[in-house]
């Protein structure tokens, strides 16, 4: 179950971070690292500080974007000290490891994490299913990177124990929810709809965009009901042709 956790590094700058993410991973068991648009090389640093986990950051997939990393992905949690700057659905670390362990059972999931200077963009975020912040001084909240990712990978590792010993009620969900791709597929259509109906303008685009994205974010429609959607859209676009 541990194994389809993936931990998502977007434009980490520090080696040093991936490979100490890759031991804070590992000693917690989680194995799959994902690194978008890296600023740096898993290089000696990296080594070093993975001690006896770089394997981890050695086999570390490579993408260009976050898309690409989360796209076979049906739940997304993006980590961000910033709490609620966006005002979008947010989990308690302990919340997150507990989603985690239920949501993997399924498919594929993915836990991501910002860059050491400015964290995630606000469009990265609103990619994201939910966030997270580790609640922590709120006069000083920023995590080192690694330990950010420690501190949740823990998180994850307690629910996964709790699971285990069948502490926590996990009543199997057999719904079938849509991975990232088609969900993005479905906002791409709604803009393009929206648009021809004028509904939104082609300057502003993202004003209404945003809040949708946080509606269906909170309501979490099922593959079936996105299906209905984006058949209501095509019989719209059928009309206004
Ligand atoms: N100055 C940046 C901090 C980046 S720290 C900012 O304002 O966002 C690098 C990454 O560690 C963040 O993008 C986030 O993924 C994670 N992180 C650090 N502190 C965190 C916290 N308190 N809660 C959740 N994630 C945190």
């Amino acid at each position: 179950m541990l194994s389809q956790v993936k931990v998502v590094l977007v434009g980490t700058s520090h080696s040093g971070n991936i490979g100490s993410a890759a031991r804070a991973m590992k000693v917690m068991g989680l194995r799959q690292m994902v690194l978008v648009d890296p600023q740096c090389e898993v290089d000696a640093q990296a080594i070093a500080m993975a001690a006896g986990a770089s394997e981890i950051a050695l086999n570390a997939t490579v993408v260009d974007s976050l898309e690409k990393a989360v796209a076979d992905c049906q739940f997304v949690v993006g980590s961000s000290a910033r709490s609620r700057t966006l005002s979008w659905p947010m989990l308690t670390p302990r919340e997150c490891g507990e989603r985690f362990v239920l949501e993997s059972e399924q498919a594929p999931v993915a836990l991501v994490f910002g860059r050491e200077r400015t964290g995630l963009t606000n469009e990265e975020l609103q990619k994201c299913h939910y966030h997270v912040a580790i609640p922590a001084n709120p006069e000083y909240s920023s995590l080192n990177l690694a330990m950010a990712v420690q501190t949740l990978c823990y998180e994850i590792r307690v629910a996964h124990l709790e699971w285990q010993a069948s502490a926590f009620p996990h009543q199997k969900d057999t719904v079938d929810y849509p991975r990232h791709e088609e969900l993005e597929r479905f906002y791409q259509h709604l803009e393009k709809v929206l648009l021809q109906t004028q509904f939104i303008s082609e300057d502003q685009p993202n004003l209404v965009m945003n809040k949708l994205r946080r509606l269906f974010s909170r309501a979490r429609p099922e593959s079936q009901e996105i299906n209905i959607l984006r058949g209501i859209l095509t019989s719209i676009e059928k009309v206004s042709k």
